[in-house]
């Protein structure tokens, strides 16, 4: 028996296929994960930052949080919570209204228990990943993945060119992996050509999503004259959320540490301006001083930060769901699974249970080799 023949590939080490990896894992098959970035996490990373003096900084510049209503993320979420890598963040949380230049809603903002990864949002992706059976290989960008129709494998190449390897299974865990868009922000052809599984193409062709600019501020003392630790905003066409990254458990508190996220409006036009590829310097320091002067103008006593910087995240949250029912999609007779928030909702929640979904097809197709 050859063992690598008996891997899964997970392509992605969002929370999609984290979950998937780490539930394969448990369930017997081993699986390679490979992940462009540097570290864990996708959407829900943290980024390191430096002030000029030379502090270090943490934020959640992706999803600040997540909440759950459905039971079989919730005992996952549990078990995440026992075993420290998960806390409920109880902070209170209100709705500002820039015309009225006052809080509203302060209590439905409140309604569902949020839950933040600890010490940092990635810190669930990051356990997932060193799971036993699971082999993460980070900073590793699959350029390519080939159906090998005799052998019934998948090959994957990297970005290099290089040899990744060949598996028993697929799991694709981000759009990008099948979006043709994606050549205008790589200059690459996406990784897997939909015309392989012809039958999916329909359903994938088209994956909109929304962009949203996160603004990372850090200031030198704390600002006591805002009364919540997290509030989304009415009226305003720039920002649509505000959270006190530094008031979440387990955070460091020597800075207090704001996280702005602009509005998708405000994102697209700034896009339309700028194109997909990469922001320049520039125009990120253009985005951090104006969604930073329209926090200022909420009227609270807001100083000057000791750090702002803000990052594109081209596609925050996808505008469709594609598998609500099956909650990824499948191809049997190749055994690939394409998973992710943009399979189920464009939340944490949706890609958890993607994710899982996207397990038990392949732990089933796989054991029965
Ligand atoms: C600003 C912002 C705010 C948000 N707020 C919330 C919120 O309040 N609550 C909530 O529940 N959700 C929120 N979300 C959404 C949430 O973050 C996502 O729904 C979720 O994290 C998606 O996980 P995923 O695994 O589907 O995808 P991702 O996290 O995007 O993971 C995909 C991974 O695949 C990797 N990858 C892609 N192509 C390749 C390749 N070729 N080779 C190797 N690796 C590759 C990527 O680098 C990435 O790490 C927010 C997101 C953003 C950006």
């Amino acid at each position: 028996m050859n063992t690598p023949f008996l891997k899964v590939a997970v392509v992605g080490s969002g929370i999609s296929g984290a979950v998937c990896a780490s539930t394969l894992a448990r369930n017997g098959v081993s699986v390679t994960l490979f992940e462009s970035a540097r570290g864990p996490g996708g959407r829900m990373s943290q980024r390191r930052e430096k002030t000029e003096d030379g502090k270090e900084l943490h934020f959640d510049h992706g999803a600040p949080f997540f909440s759950v209503s459905k039971s079989e993320v919730l005992n996952l979420v549990q078990e995440w919570q026992s075993r420290g890598l998960v806390a409920e963040w109880k902070e209170k949380f209100g709705s500002f209204d820039y015309q009225t230049l006052k809080f509203n809603n302060m209590e439905q903002e409140g309604l569902s228990k949020k839950y933040v990864g600890v010490p940092g949002m990635n810190s669930i992706c990051k356990a997932l990943c060193n799971e036993s059976g699971v082999e993460s290989k980070f900073g590793v960008s699959v350029g390519r993945v080939e159906w090998l129709d005799d052998a019934k494998l998948w090959s994957l190449i990297g970005v290099d060119g290089q040899n990744l390897g060949q598996f028993k299974g697929l799991v694709a865990s981000d759009k990008n992996i099948v979006l043709p868009r994606i050549a205008e922000v790589t200059g690459r052809s996406p990784p897997l050509d939909l015309k392989l599984v012809p039958e999916l193409s329909e359903k994938l062709h088209n994956l909109a999503a929304r962009p949203c600019f996160a603004v990372m501020l850090a200031f030198a003392d704390p600002l006591p004259s805002i009364p919540v630790k997290g509030f989304s905003f009415q009226n305003s066409k720039l920002l649509s959320w505000a959270f006190c990254d530094s008031s979440k458990p387990s955070r460091s508190t020597e800075c207090e540490r704001w996280v702005l996220h602009s509005t998708a409006e405000y994102a697209e036009d700034i896009i339309a301006q700028t194109g997909l590829k990469k922001p320049s310097d520039t125009t990120l320091k253009k985005v951090a001083e104006q969604l930073f002067h329209e926090f200022q103008s909420t009227g609270f006593n807001i100083s000057q930060p000791i750090f702002k910087k803000a990052h594109r995240w081209g596609s925050a949250f996808p505008a469709v769901s594609v598998a609500q029912d099956e909650k990824c999609v499948w191809d049997k007779s190749k055994r690939l699974a394409i998973c992710g928030d943009f399979c189920v909702s464009p939340n944490v929640e949706g890609a958890i249970e993607s994710g899982l979904a996207a397990a038990l097809k392949l732990k089933d197709s796989v054991s029965c080799l």
